[in-house]
């Protein structure tokens, strides 16, 4: 049977201290839709409330993926955990750090709504949904960070690298994934806080012994207000041979190459209500 990526939604693409606290771009991480999944990537400071803006159903994510405990990727954790089991209790599954629970970044009183609690550095991946694996594996930031992929087949559906500096096994994690989502703060390279820069990804494509069949790029700083995204994903998609977009605040993104308005794709699919539309198959 085949596994379909749906599309992948951007409630937040902004990243680091400044474009946080400025709310230059929106955060609240992204959300994937696979089959009849929904995963909610890193729910940072406004997710909630940029969800509800797009009259985004979120009483149907089932999953919460944590890849560390900083706060433009955990911030919203709990009221979004309030919000998804205000109607029922036990239909939400967090995978995160173990010290998300253990320090209270979850408040405790919200893990008896959960069904099920995955400590990424306590259990071995991967993580089975019917017949896609998530699996995970550690990366180099300043705290303990995960970058994930969606297996199915042997196949990589969908790789997200969070945060982390650049390091050899990089490539490898990206090799012949379709959509690659990935974390990088600086359009050059600066030496704070180990994150990816542009020409850190480049390098780390080049590398690889499959390159990503596409790339969305996401978590942008501040160091990218005064760079043309269009001209550089161009050049960029350009000087590697893929096909590579900057990801933008309330758009969704098709595994064709498609992207779109989340409230255009709403009024353009015909349906009164959004629900409706969510796992509409497209390839
Ligand atoms: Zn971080």
């Amino acid at each position: 049977m085949e596994v379909v990526l749906n599309w992948i939604l951007f409630l937040g693409t902004g990243g680091g201290r400044v474009v946080t606290s400025k709310q230059f771009r929106q955060t609240g991480g992204f959300i994937v839709s696979l089959e009849r999944n929904l995963f909610w990537f890193d729910p940072g400071p406004g997710a909630l409330v940029h969800a509800r803006r797009l009259r985004f159903p979120v009483e149907d994510v089932n999953y919460i993926v944590i890849s560390h405990n900083h706060l433009d990727h955990v911030n919203d954790v709990n009221v979004v955990t309030e919000a998804i089991t205000l109607r029922a209790y036990g239909n939400l599954t967090v995978l995160a750090p173990s010290s998300t629970f253990s320090e209270n970044v979850l408040y405790s009183y919200l893990h008896e709504r959960l069904k099920q609690k995955v400590e990424l550095d306590k259990e071995v991946p991967p993580f089975k949904i019917g017949e896609i694996q998530l699996t995970w594996f550690q990366l180099e930031h300043t705290t303990l960070t995960y970058g994930f992929s969606f297996i199915h087949n042997g196949k990589k559906l969908l790789t997200y690298i969070s945060d982390t500096a650049p390091f050899d096994k990089l490539s490898e994690y990206i090799s012949g994934t379709s959509f690659l989502v990935i974390n990088v703060l600086f359009p050059y390279r600066v030496n704070i806080g180990k994150h990816l820069s542009i020409p850190d990804l480049e390098d780390i494509v080049r590398k690889a012994e499959q390159k990503p069949r596409r790339i969305i790029i996401t978590h942008l700083g501040g160091r990218y207000l005064h760079e043309n995204l269009m001209s550089l994903s161009e050049e960029l998609s350009m000087r590697l041979q893929v096909d590579l977009k900057f990801a933008k605040d309330n758009w969704i993104f098709f595994p064709d190459g498609h992207l779109t308005s989340y409230r255009k794709y709403l009024s353009s699919s015909g349906q009164t209500k959004p629900g409706e539309t969510l796992f509409k198959r497209r390839r």
